[in-house]
């Protein structure tokens, strides 16, 4: 067997290991037990597939390997370091965006090469079927033009997702706009049906031109408008979705590279990440109770014709304090603790566990009930529970949890607001209307930490606030808490 045969079948042995590491990595990502040890498989299996791709040959200049791996490392190493926990999604999206760029980049590099390899062929004057040989095949141009669209869309897309998730402002024509929001242009439709009609007409020009870059260029430019203008629309509780969507298009993206450059654990670990991405896509559409389609093209926003929150809450707004709530746990034997976005700003989980146990070693049940979308990405709570050592048999999903929440004595409501607004299941206008959420009203008594009677995420007041079997604890999550276990003590 001739010795680049034999190298061949190493390699690809190697993909086929690190594509088995990268599956069973997913599988371990399913549950909080295991993930340590799947991400621990899927960081192997990368190893292994960079280190057989190198190995494999081809390599054009060790030198901008060796500078992309320090620069990448480096900028890599900072942005983990210094991100705050609650900047997470952010970093998530753009980490997104990072590899859509990478992917439009390889493949415009790989155009470029392939066209100098016609010309060099070209000049030497080889036949006609040799120099046929070094043109593009119609495989390799299709996978070009689909790295080029889907990469851009995914780079300009996640950057804006990244500023909206960070509430970042812009000022046009002297008006101040939050991010944030739902940002609607006039003849969105129309225009983002224009540009989407013009990068298929690109990616035919492209697929009908291997010789030349200035398509895919325009190309590029175009995909990226259309990644802007798709998502500037879409706004407050709708993030995730389009988070776990772009999460999606950069696996599609890096899939359509690895057939560009040839490469099939990038093929398969695309494919992987793509589908896993629509997946978590499908959950967090079910969570929110909203379509697809409609989270990418509906009108979303607070309701005009909606109560006011000074309707809502004017005159029935109760405060408490720390040694009242401790008052209310000594006739409980059950308390369901509900965090929400606020615990993570405060990082409030420490004193969270701490309360828990306190109340355990007194006979109470403690439990939480963990929204799909409590916080600002997916698993967002349940990360944080277990960086505080909270049983995992302690996390209780909505749907499981809901049934019983008419039995619970009392609900901690931890700086959670859109997760338990009462009004999806009441008001059809409503921006979060049928979105699944945490029953606590049907609790005996709630008490809802927070420091202001702001609203969440989507806007919008919340009614549960003045239910009269509602108590506001006003105050810093951490600080509420720290106080509870201080006057439970004492109680
Ligand atoms: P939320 O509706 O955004 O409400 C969070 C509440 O926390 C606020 O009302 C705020 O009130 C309070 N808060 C902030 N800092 C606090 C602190 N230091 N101490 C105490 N309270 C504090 O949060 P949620 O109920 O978790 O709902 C999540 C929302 O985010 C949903 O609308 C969801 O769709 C959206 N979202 C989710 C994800 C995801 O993947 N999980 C991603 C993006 C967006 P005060 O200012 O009055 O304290």
């Amino acid at each position: 067997m001739e010795e680049s045969t034999v190298k061949i079948i190493i390699q690809n042995s190697a993909y086929l290991l690190a594509s088995i590491l990268f599956i069973r990595g997913l599988k371990g990502l399913t549950h909080p037990r295991t993930a340590v040890r799947g991400n621990l498989m899927g960081a192997v299996a990368m190893l292994i597939a960079i280190v057989a791709t190198l190995w494999g040959g081809g390599i054009m200049s060790w030198t901008w390997i060796f500078a992309g791996l320090i620069v990448g490392t480096a900028a890599g190493a900072y942005l983990a370091i210094t991100v705050e926990m609650t900047g997470m999604p952010q970093m998530v999206g753009l980490f997104n965006g990072f590899g859509g760029a990478a992917s439009f980049l390889v493949a415009g590099g790989e155009l470029i090469m392939s066209i100098n390899r016609t010309h060099a062929a070209q000049d030497v004057a080889v036949s006609a079927t040799q120099a046929a040989g070094h043109g593009a095949g119609l495989q390799f141009m299709i996978a070009v033009a689909l790295s080029g669209v889907i990469g851009s869309v995914t780079l300009f897309g996640s950057v804006v997702a990244a500023g909206k998730l960070k509430e970042m402002t812009f000022t046009f024509r002297g008006k101040k706009y939050w991010m944030s929001n739902a940002l609607f242009l006039p003849g969105r439709h129309f225009i983002n049906g224009g540009l989407f009609v013009l990068t298929v007409i690109l990616c035919v020009l492209i697929v009908k031109n291997p010789d030349t870059v200035v398509w895919y260029a325009i190309l590029v430019v175009v995909a990226g408008a259309l990644g802007i203008l798709i998502t500037i629309p879409i706004g407050g509780a709708d993030m995730p979705v389009v988070i776990a969507l772009l999460n999606s298009y950069s696996g599609l993206a890096a899939c359509a590279t690895g057939f560009v450059i040839n490469n099939n654990v990038l093929i398969i670990a695309g494919s992987l990440v793509g589908a896993s991405g629509l997946i978590l896509t499908k959950i967090m559409c079910k969570a929110m109770n909203r379509s697809l389609a409609n989270v990418m093209f509906a009108r979303l926003g607070p309701s005009a014709d909606g109560p006011s929150a000074d309707e809502i809450y004017e005159g029935k707004i109760k405060s408490t304090s720390a040694e009242e709530v401790a008052m209310l746990f000594d006739g409980a034997q059950r308390v369901v603790i509900v965090p929400g976005y606020g615990m993570a700003v405060s990082q409030a989980q420490h004193a969270v566990r701490d309360l828990a146990n306190l109340l355990e070693s007194r006979g109470i049940n403690v439990d939480f009930a963990i929204h799909p979308v409590a916080g600002r990405m997916p698993g967002h709570m349940n990360v944080l529970l277990a960086e505080a050592d909270i049983p995992y048999d302690k996390l209780r999903e909505m749907d499981d949890i809901n049934p019983e929440l008419a039995q619970v004595d009392v609900a901690l409501v931890l700086g959670a607001n859109d997760v338990v607004n009462p009004v999806a299941r009441t008001d059809p206008s409503s921006p979060i209307a049928g979105m699944p959420i945490i029953d606590v009203d049907k609790c005996r008594t709630v008490v809802v930490i927070k420091r202001s009677l702001s609203p969440g995420f989507a806007g919008i007041p919340n009614p549960l606030f003045a239910m009269d079997h509602t108590l506001m604890f006003f105050s810093d999550a951490k600080k509420a808490f720290v106080e509870l276990v201080a006057a439970v003590k004492e109680s």
